[in-house]
């Protein structure tokens, strides 16, 4: 390190002096000896460079992980009194080392938890002391903004989650109607970068392992801001939605990125989280781990990276392509959809809505729509009478919109998706939807 860069260090470390004010008073004014200023960027690596010659544990089971002044200690044993027994003196060590480096570790703001698989020990809670101070039990520890629990389903995170992104979904409605608001392109960005990311956060150490309940939760979450992006209706199938945007099923997103990390780990000798890739066989595997989903199940099934490949473009186009062949057909072409006609960024947001829904066929305008709703409602077209009022007979069959459908060179429902500015001309003229926009 140059001598510049530790005299700027030592500058910005040292001299730090604080006082309160209240009431019009102001105190004493104290200096700070050590610590690192809270909030700065720099605060983290400092400290992180601070506990660097932390006592490694002498026994092989204790695993410390720390960030900062967050430290977590793990001691895996078939019988947790004995794992117990194993931490204990190494907490005293630590306590040691701590009270010479002039830090504190709060007895009370620590906590303990046992993780297992057995129900019956989910009341055991282990003893273990600081200084003489018991150190609380929980059931759900947070670690770096992560709540875990006894058995490790990590069903208070989905809860978190759930929370946080209904509030955000309000937000997001508000930036989009069915008639006026901002394009599909945007409102699709502002969902993955302020609602995904909420569900992104450390996921590839939580998200191996989610139940098909926890996974429909999260998808259930995309699901309404898919419909708020499209403007499509409550009842549009959840596939038509990730065709229309282009956004990855929950469950593939998360795998996607749990399998980049992984993959970034074991190709990196550096990588912190190495030794996983290294290991990803335990004896007795019980649950799925981040390393058997992401490494052993998901990573080596792939095809091989092409030689000047990126990995991680790699992961990202073989988990997309995947991804996109378990989408259903359209239930309207009854096959796969077509790519968007460029045109269509040039229609205004009324407009697009209409595309997205008659794509479907869930569309108010249908009478074959709105006998969903209400059985009572005869499913006629109003143009020729003989048959139902679907998107396939308007635009296919329908024998009172043949010259329109001449004038506009519409002849199959797949213009709705490779000459959606026509389409809209014809069904507009068509008198299906209004006459203006
Ligand atoms: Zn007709």
């Amino acid at each position: 390190m140059h001598n510049n860069t530790k005299r700027w260090l030592a500058s910005f470390l040292g001299g730090r002096v604080a006082h309160v004010t209240f009431a019009g008073q102001s105190s004493n004014i104290k200096n700070f000896t050590n610590g690192v200023p809270q909030g700065s960027v720099l605060s983290p690596t400092l400290f992180n460079l601070y506990m660097h010659d932390i006592p490694t544990p002498q026994a092989p089971q204790i695993h410390i992980a720390s960030h900062a002044d967050d430290i977590t200690l793990t001691c895996p044993h078939r019988n947790a009194d004995t794992a117990t027994l194993i931490l204990q003196p190494y907490l005293n060590t630590l306590n040691a080392w701590f009270t010479t480096n002039r830090l504190k570790i709060a007895p009370t703001k620590s906590t303990v938890t046992l993780l297992t698989n057995w129900n019956a020990e989910h009341r055991y809670t282990p003893h273990l002391t600081i200084n003489n101070t018991p150190i609380p039990h929980t059931h759900t520890p947070k670690i770096l903004g992560i709540t875990y629990n006894t058995s490790m389903t990590f069903k208070q995170r989905i809860t978190t989650i759930k929370n946080k992104c209904m509030q955000r979904l309000k937000a997001l409605r508000s930036l989009a109607s069915t008639t006026f608001g901002h394009n599909k392109e945007t409102t699709t960005t502002v969902y993955k970068q302020y609602i995904r990311s909420v569900m992104d956060y450390a996921s590839p150490a939580w998200a191996s392992n989610l139940t098909e309940t926890h996974h429909n939760t999260l998808q259930t979450i995309q699901n309404r801001a898919l419909k708020t992006i499209t403007g499509c209706t409550a009842t549009t199938p959840p596939d038509h939605l990730h065709y229309e945007t282009k956004v990855l099923k929950i469950k593939d997103h998360l795998d996607m990125r749990g399998t980049q990390t992984l993959a970034a780990a074991s190709t990196n000798p550096h990588h912190p989280l190495h030794y996983m890739a290294q290991h990803p066989h335990m004896p007795r595997t019980i649950k799925t781990t981040p390393s058997t989903r992401y490494h052993s199940q998901i990573l080596s099934s792939l095809t091989p990276c092409p030689p000047q490949t990126n990995l991680q473009k790699h992961i990202h186009t073989q988990i997309t392509h995947q991804s996109i062949q378990t989408l259903k057909n359209n239930t309207r072409l009854h096959a796969r959809p077509p790519d968007f006609h460029p045109s269509e960024s040039s229609l205004p947001r009324e407009d697009r809505v209409h595309l997205a829904r008659l794509r479907c066929g869930h569309h108010p305008a249908l009478l074959t729509y709105q006998k969903r709703l209400d059985r009572a409602i005869v499913d006629a077209c109003p143009g020729c009478n003989t048959a139902p009022h679907s998107i396939n007979h308007i635009i296919e069959d329908c024998n009172a919109h043949n010259h329109t459908r001449q004038q506009h060179n519409i002849h199959s429902l797949r213009a709705l998706w490779e000459s959606p500015v026509q389409a809209m001309t014809f069904l507009r003229s068509s008198g299906l939807l209004g006459q203006t926009a």
